[in-house]
């Protein structure tokens, strides 16, 4: 029986085995798929931004268990694709080599971190689970702190994620209990551009204004951080802020595996595929998510987006169960885009289409941004067949 291995438990690689095993399964065809991540849950990145993040993850075992798909626990740390294996150590340091027939390289992006002088100090992100919920019980005991303390958050990074954490901050600071602090907080939304959002470009943007002053964050563009010292953040205009929390939210960059087999890639780090979603230069591996750079339609690449990385996982996961089952592939594609940024309290914006075409604001957006991260993002769990419907194409 052939072997696909799936590496990654996020959307792309989750949605990679649940496509494999629909292809296999509706071609009546023997395919052995195992999903090797770092841990057992599908963690939902695009919620970390939100209160209690600890919720924010749904475990693969009621995901896999009933379509066949083995999961694996370890840290793939090398793959050598001539001898078609990957090695992985888990949790109590033991190494596995993992031998495959294809495989679905799908291990997702870390954060891209600013150059930062840091002495005596720290910062947090929302970048991954641990982090998020790390950062979560710091503020919970910045909240606990006596009341005349003036509390001060400074975030780095005014792109997407930067915007919705800065919009959502002063409810989290006051769901920790401290409301009159949380009343008096400062935060601190900081880029080196010009604008917030730009790559969210002019429509969005003067929505996203109105809410970040709705939320009294204080945006300070033009300002590039270069050093942190104990709670001072130093300024390249030589001003400094006194603050106990700084949140770097300054972009993603692709899984350092992407580099380890000496290809050239984007500047972002991430594989070239083809419209199999084959990886250029390499033989029997696939990737999809945010460590591939694929087309989506003739002159759109792949954006760093769940909205990408289920579609792509899906067509991975099919194409390499199809060439290992002597199948025809079928080419990806997603003409469709859209864009939904939370603006907490305000509410949200949502646009359409690659020019950002606002559609809609307020709480009709905000109740669109809700669907999406209580629904659509959420695979279905412990019914087969509902699974395998999930991984169809189209
Ligand atoms: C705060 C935040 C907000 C976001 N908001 C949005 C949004 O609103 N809309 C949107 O579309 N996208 C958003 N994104 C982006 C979105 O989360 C990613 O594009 C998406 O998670 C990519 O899916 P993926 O499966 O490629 O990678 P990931 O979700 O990163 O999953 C990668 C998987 O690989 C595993 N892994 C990593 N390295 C290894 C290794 N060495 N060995 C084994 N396993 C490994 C990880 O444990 C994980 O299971 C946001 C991201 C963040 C961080």
């Amino acid at each position: 029986m052939p072997n696909l291995l799936i590496i990654g438990g996020g959307y792309a690689g989750l949605w990679a085995a649940m496509a494999a095993a629909r292809r296999a399964d509706e071609n009546g065809s023997e395919l052995h798929i195992r999903l090797l991540s770092k841990d057992a849950y599908l963690t939902h990145r695009p919620r970390l931004y939100e209160r209690n993040p600890q919720d924010m993850r749904t475990p693969l075992g009621p995901v896999l268990e009933p379509i066949g798909v083995d999961l694996a626990l370890g840290e793939v740390t090398a793959i050598e694709p001539a001898a078609r294996t990957a090695r992985a150590t888990d949790a109590e340091g033991n190494s596995t080599e993992y031998i495959y027939d294809g495989l679905v390289l799908a291990a997702g992006s870390i954060l891209r971190p600013p150059p930062l002088d840091i002495v005596d100090g720290r910062t947090w992100s929302v970048d991954d689970y641990q982090s998020a919920v790390a950062l979560d019980q710091h503020l919970q005991a910045r909240m606990a702190e006596p009341a005349e303390d003036a509390e001060t958050v400074v975030i780095i990074g005014a792109g997407f994620t930067g915007i919705e954490l800065a919009a959502e901050m002063r409810t989290r600071l006051a769901a920790h209990g401290g409301t009159a602090r949380a009343e008096k907080a400062r935060v601190i939304l900081l880029d080196a551009a010009a604008t917030v959002s730009e790559d969210l470009g002019p429509g969005p943007r003067p929505h996203i204004l109105e809410a970040l002053q709705a939320a009294r964050v204080e945006v300070r563009l033009n300002t590039t951080v270069r050093r942190i010292k104990g709670d001072q953040v130093m300024l390249d205009d030589g001003g400094r802020i006194t603050c106990q929390t700084v949140i770097v939210t300054t972009g993603a960059q692709a899984n350092p595996l992407a580099a380890g087999f000496g290809l050239a890639t984007d500047p972002a780090g991430r594989l070239f595929v083809d419209e199999f979603l084959r990886v250029k230069g390499l033989a029997n591996i696939h990737a999809a998510g945010d460590i591939a750079h694929a087309m989506t339609d003739d002159s759109h690449a792949s954006l760093m987006s769940c909205q990408h990385a289920m579609p792509m996982g899906k067509a991975a996961g099919y194409n390499a169960a199809s060439d290992l089952l002597d199948l025809p592939p079928l080419p990806y594609q997603q003409t469709r885009y859209v864009t939904c940024l939370d603006l907490g309290p305000w509410g949200a914006v949502f646009s359409n289409g690659w020019e950002r075409q606002v559609e809609m604001i307020k709480d009709e957006a905000k109740a669109r941004k809700q669907f999406v991260m209580t629904q659509v993002i959420y695979p279905p769990t412990k019914d087969r067949a509902a699974i395998l419907e999930a991984g169809a194409l189209g």
